[in-house]
C-alpha cells in the first residue's frame, strides 16, 4: 500500500501549492530555467571528466544564479521532502529511510554521497526532482550547521533529530554552540513540521521540548551504568543541573534523568529497538516496539496498534540500531506501515563507505568510516564483538574535510581491540600519529607498518593479509581509498 494522497499532502496547504506553482511559472520563470539548464549543464560537464567531482558544484552554481532555486525545485516534490540531521549516522539514517519509501512504492530523491550543505542538496534536486515521473519525495541529510539555512526553503515535513557528539571541533565549535542553533530554529518551526527525536541524546530530546509535534525514538539496550567519561555530556537545559543515568549504551546517550529539575527521558516512545544482537560486520538484528504513530492527525500511517518486529539489518554496530529506529520512526510519521519499515530495512545496503564491502585482487576489503571519538568507540564494540583475528588497514588524514585536529584518535578506547591486531597497517596524511595511536593501545609494535599516501599502505595490507582486512578511515581518506579502489578497476565511482 503507497502513501494516502491526504497524508503525502500535509507538508503544505492547497494556497501555498497553488502559490508556488504560480511562482514557477511568474516573473523570472525564463531565467530560472536559464539557471536551471546551465547548472544541469556543468553537472553533466563534470560526471564527463575522468577525475574526482565535487557533487555540489552545479548546486552552487545554480543557487548562486538563483538564491531560492532549493524551495523552487522542491515544491515539485509531490510528498515533500524528510531531512535528516545528526552528529554521527546521518547518512545511513537517509538511506535506511529512503529504502523505507521505495518500499511503499516511491521514488526518493537523496544526497547519498553525503553532500549535505545547500549546493549538494539542490544538485540532487536538479539531478533527480525535474522532470522525471518517478522521483516524488526528498529525503535528504543535513549538516548540522546548515539545518536552519535548508529547513525554511525546503519546508520539510519531517526533521529527524538524531544526537550531538563531539566532531570536527574547529568547524563546529562546541556541541552547545549546535544544540543553541537547533534550538532557535525549533522555536521558529512550522507547528505542521514533525520532529523526530533521539529519546536518549537528552540535549536533542530537551532542545525540542516545546515543539508541539514530535515523534520519539530510542535504544532500549543500555549495557553500563552511566556514560564513559568524556567531553559530550550536557547539563539540564531547564536548569543547569547534572543529569544522572539508569544505564547508558552509546557515548552519553542513555536513560537519563536530571538530578535538579527532575527532566528526563520519555518513558513511552513511539519506536523503540531492544534484544540487539551484534553480528560482527556481517549485520545486526533487533526487534522494533513501534506505538501507533499518527503525528499529522489527518489519518495514514499505521495505526494498527502497538506492534513488535524482528528486524534482520545487513548494517552492523548498535549504533546502526539507532539509525534504523530513527529511519523506522521518521517513515511512520510520514505515513509509512510498519510492513513498509520491515520490508525496508530488510533489503536495505549499507551506505557508501559505511561497513561496504569490496573485493581487491581476491580479497575481502571492509570499509568503515570513523570521524569522532564516539563513532570510533562503537566500531571497535563491534570489532570486539566480532571477535576474529584482525588485519587492520587504518588511514588516517587531517584535510579541511576532516578537521586538521586529528587528536580524538585518543578520546576513543582502542585499546579493547589490541588483542585482536595480528597485522596494522597505517596510511594517510597521519600514517605516524595512526601508527602512535595503536602502539599505545598495545597492539604488537612488530604487527604495525607506516606507509604513507592511500594506495601504497593499501597495496601493503593487501600482501600481507592473511583474511579479510578492515578499513577504518576517516571521511577525506574514505574517499581517496575508494578513488584509489575505482583507479584499480575494483569498484565504481563513488558519484556514479
Ligand atoms: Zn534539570
Amino acid at each position: 500500500m503507497g502513501l494516502t494522497t491526504e497524508v503525502a499532502r500535509a507538508g503544505t496547504t492547497a494556497t501555498e501549492r497553488l502559490l508556488l506553482s504560480r511562482a514557477l511559472r511568474g516573473p523570472g520563470a525564463l531565467r530560472f530555467r536559464l539557471a536551471v539548464a546551465t547548472a544541469r549543464g556543468v553537472r553533466s560537464l563534470d560526471r564527463l571528466t575522468d577525475t574526482r567531482i565535487d557533487p555540489s558544484r552545479a548546486g552552487r552554481a545554480l543557487l548562486t544564479a538563483q538564491p531560492d532555486a532549493l524551495g523552487r525545485l522542491a515544491a515539485r516534490l509531490e510528498h515533500g521532502c524528510a531531512l535528516v540531521s545528526a552528529t554521527n549516522g546521518k547518512t545511513t539514517t537517509t538511506n535506511l529511510l529512503a529504502s523505507i519509501v521505495r518500499a511503499a512504492g516511491l521514488g526518493p530523491v537523496v544526497n547519498h554521497v553525503g553532500a549535505n550543505m545547500p549546493g549538494g542538496i539542490c544538485a540532487e534536486l536538479l539531478a533527480g526532482a525535474r522532470w522525471s515521473a518517478t522521483a516524488d519525495i526528498g529525503v535528504f541529510e543535513v549538516d548540522e550547521l546548515w539545518l536552519d539555512h535548508v529547513v525554511p526553503p525546503l519546508v520539510p515535513r519531517v526533521i529527524v533529530l538524531g544526537n550531538l557528539f563531539r566532531d570536527q571541533l574547529d568547524r563546529m565549535g562546541e556541541i552547545d554552540r549546535v544544540a543553541a542553533r537547533w534550538r532557535a530554529f525549533v522555536a521558529r518551526l512550522d507547528t505542521r513540521t514533525v520532529l523526530v527525536v533521539n529519546a536518549d541524546d537528552p540535549r536533542v530530546c530537551q532542545l525540542t521540548a516545546g515543539h508541539s509535534r514530535i515523534v520519539h525514538f530510542g535504544l532500549d539496550a543500555c549495557d553500563r551504568e552511566a556514560p564513559a567519561p568524556g567531553g559530550d555530556q550536557a547539563t539540564c537545559l531547564r536548569c543547569a543541573g547534572r543529569f544522572a543515568y539508569d544505564g547508558a549504551h552509546i557515548a552519553h546517550l542513555g536513560r537519563w534523568r536530571c538530578t535538579g529539575c527532575g527532566d528526563r527521558r520519555p518513558d513511552r516512545l513511539e519506536v523503540e529497538a531492544r534484544d540487539v544482537e551484534l553480528h560482527g560486520t556481517h549485520g545486526v538484528s533487533f526487534t522494533l516496539d513501534v506505538e501507533p504513530v499518527r503525528p499529522d492527525g489527518i489519518g495514514g500511517g499505521d495505526t494498527t496498534g502497538p506492534r513488535s518486529e524482528r528486524i534482520v539489518l545487513g548494517l552492523p554496530g548498535r549504533f546502526n540500531v539507532a539509525n534504523a529506529a530513527a529511519a523506522a520512526a521518521a517513515a511512520l510519521a510520514m505515513g509509512c506501515t510498519t510492513h513498509h519499515v520491515v520490508t525496508g530495512l530488510g533489503g536495505a545496503k549499507g551506505a557508501f563507505g559505511r561497513a561496504e564491502r569490496l573485493s581487491i585482487a581476491g580479497r575481502e576489503v571492509v570499509q568503515i568510516l570513523a570521524k569522532n571519538p564516539s563513532g570510533l568507540d562503537e566500531i571497535v564494540t563491534m570489532l570486539v564483538a566480532a571477535g576474529r583475528p584482525l588485519d587492520l588497514l587504518f588511514v588516517l588524514n587531517d584535510r579541511d574535510l576532516d578537521g586538521r585536529d586529528v587528536s580524538w584518535i585518543w578520546d576513543a578506547d582502542v585499546e579493547r581491540i589490541a588483542p585482536l591486531v595480528m597485522r596494522a597497517t597505517c596510511g594517510g596524511s597521519r600514517a605516524a600519529e595512526a601508527a602512535m595511536r595503536l602502539d599505545y593501545a598495545g597492539v604488537d609494535p612488530c604487527a604495525i607498518e607506516v606507509v604513507d599516501g592511500i594506495a601504497e599502505p593499501l597495496s601493503r595490507a593487501l600482501a600481507r593479509a592473511r583474511g579479510p582486512i578492515h578499513a577504518v578511515t576517516n571521511y577525506s581518506a574514505m574517499l581517496d581509498l575508494r578513488e584509489t579502489v575505482a583507479e584499480q578497476g575494483h569498484a565504481k565511482r563513488y558519484w556514479s
